[in-house]
Formats: structure tokens, sequence, C-alpha cells
């Protein structure tokens, strides 16, 4: 496996990989790398001949007072995990390699579907995942790119992005992975205090109850997000930031469960922001 740290380098062994006629795969990651990013480049490595996994902590998508500089590292134990998973080549640039000093162009969708969910306290999350994700479309030109379903909103956005610009690379979306009791896997889980660790529990059992809900033919998103709150209210440590239905494609409010819809949460931990969702499948 290779490890890259310039563009110019990731550029020469894709040429070398297409002139073979091979296939290649991108998993986007900001590394801090567990089980979650895993299933993903194990579905890359199935699907495609060659896999690159970037691990890059993006600044542009960390607003001023989010955790861009705690944000957890190690990438000897991702570039490890990477080769025992048959990853080819693992890309970890600097913030200097990605982005000029006056790097002044985005890429931006300038609908509502950005400022929903996420987008409400993270106003310029989406732009800056859609510029950064744009840019390693370009420097790897992969055949298909794989996201988690975790993140719900990004990976939407993301398809969005491709139609719109005519990327012509396949998104695959990666189900949530999750650990033995329920909490979705996730690199900020390790701000957790043990106390703040039992209580993040609230999430995935909201979760699954509101799952349990529509199952048993709640279609009123009013009473389903009504008592997903109630729940999660009841945790102490566990202040809510959103607990929303849309449509989920489009990322709009919706009033009913009907047709595919995007039943998600993202809800603070003590000073930790975690995220779950479900989907309702159409
Ligand atoms: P991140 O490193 O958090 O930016 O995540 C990189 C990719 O891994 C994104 O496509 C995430 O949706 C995906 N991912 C993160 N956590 C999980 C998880 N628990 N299950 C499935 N995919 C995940």
């Amino acid at each position: 496996m290779e490890i890259a740290a310039t563009i110019e380098q990731v550029r020469a062994q894709v040429r070398a990989w297409r002139q073979k006629g091979l296939t290649v795969g991108l998993v986007p990651t900001m590394g801090y790398l567990h089980e979650g990013h895993a299933s993903l480049i194990r579905q890359s490595v199935a699907q495609c001949d060659r896999t690159v996994v970037s691990v890059f902590v993006n600044p542009t998508q960390f607003g001023p007072n989010e955790d861009l500089e705690a944000y957890p590292r190690d990438f000897d134990h991702d570039s490890n995990l990477c080769q025992s998973l048959g990853a080819d080549l693992v890309f970890h640039p600097e913030a200097s390699e990605m982005y000029a000093p006056d790097a002044a162009t985005y890429v931006e969708i300038l609908s509502d579907m950005p400022k929903q969910l996420c987008g409400k306290t993270r106003p310029i999350h989406f732009r800056g995942v859609c510029t950064v994700v744009s840019k390693l479309f370009n420097i790897v030109l992969p055949d298909k790119a794989f996201f988690g379903q975790k993140d719900a909103q990004q990976l939407a956005i993301i398809r969005r992005m491709v139609r719109d610009m005519s990327y012509g690379i396949e998104i695959v979306s990666c189900p949530i992975v999750r650990e033995a009791d329920g909490l979705a896997k996730s690199s900020r889980n390790t701000y957790l205090s043990p106390a703040e660790r039992q209580a993040a529990l609230v999430l995935s059992k909201t979760i699954f109850m509101g799952q349990d809900m529509v199952q048993n033919g709640e279609t009123d998103v009013h009473k389903l997000t009504q008592a997903m709150r109630d729940a999660i209210s009841r945790e102490p440590l566990a202040r809510i930031d959103y607990v929303e239905a849309v449509n989920a494609v489009t990322m709009e409010p919706v009033a009913q469960i009907h047709g595919a819809v995007l039943v998600a949460m993202a809800v603070y931990i003590g000073k930790t922001r975690l995220i779950d969702n479900f989907l309702v499948e159409a």
C-alpha cells in the first residue's frame, strides 16, 4: 500500500492504474478510523480493482467555534487499518497541499438543502464538504465513491452535487455501523467521558424507538418527533439540537411519513455534538 502526501503522487498512481484498465474506488475520511470507515473501505475493495482512502481533516468544513484543532488524529493506526483492509493508496495531505493560501473557489449548493438539519447550526459546513469532496473527485477521478448513511445529509448533498456537476461518479451508500450497545460509531465518541458515553445511548435508543413507531404505523411526523424529543429530554446530559423528519432526497421538512423520509437528530452530550438517523424507505 502506498501513502501519498501530494496530489501529484495520487495522480501518477491513478494514471498508471487507468492505463491498465483498472477501476478505482474512493473513500473520503477525516481519519481516526473505526469500524464505520472500515465498512466503507471493505465495500470499495470488494467493488473496485483499486481503493484510495483519503485521510484529511478538512479545515473548510469546520466553523470558527468548532473542533478543528481538537479533532482526534492517529495516522499510524489509520494507515495500518487501511493496509489490513486491502486499500491500495492512502492520500494524507497537509492542508497547504489542498488549499493555496489565497484559495477562494468553493462548490456550494444554492438551495435550502445544505441549510436544513445540521446546516442550521453549521452554516458553512456543507460548502466545505462539497468543496473538499469535489477536489478529491478531481484528484482521484474515481469510478465509485463510498459514503456512510451515518451522515445522511452529507450523502444526499454529495449525490446532488454529483448530479448537478455531472461528475459521472457512482455514489455508494453504506449502512450505519454501531457499537454493540447501539451507539453509532463516530470519531467524536472519543470525546465522551464514561458518564457521557452511557448518556449517549439516548440517541440510538431514541432512533430505535422512532423506527418502531413508524413500523407500527405512525405517520404523523409531529407525534413521532415529539415522542423522540421527550425521550431525549429525559436524559439529563443530553441537549437537543434538532429532531426532524425530512424528504430523504431534498431534505425538505415533511409533515407525514410518506415516500422516502429521513428521520434525523443531532444531540449534544455535554459539549460533544452527536448525530444519528434512520431512513424510512418509500
Ligand atoms: P468522517 O471521517 O467522520 O468524515 O467519515 C468518513 C465517512 O465514513 C463518511 O462517509 C461517514 O458517513 C462514514 N462513517 C462515519 N461513521 C460511520 C458509521 N458509524 N457507519 C457508517 N459510516 C460511517
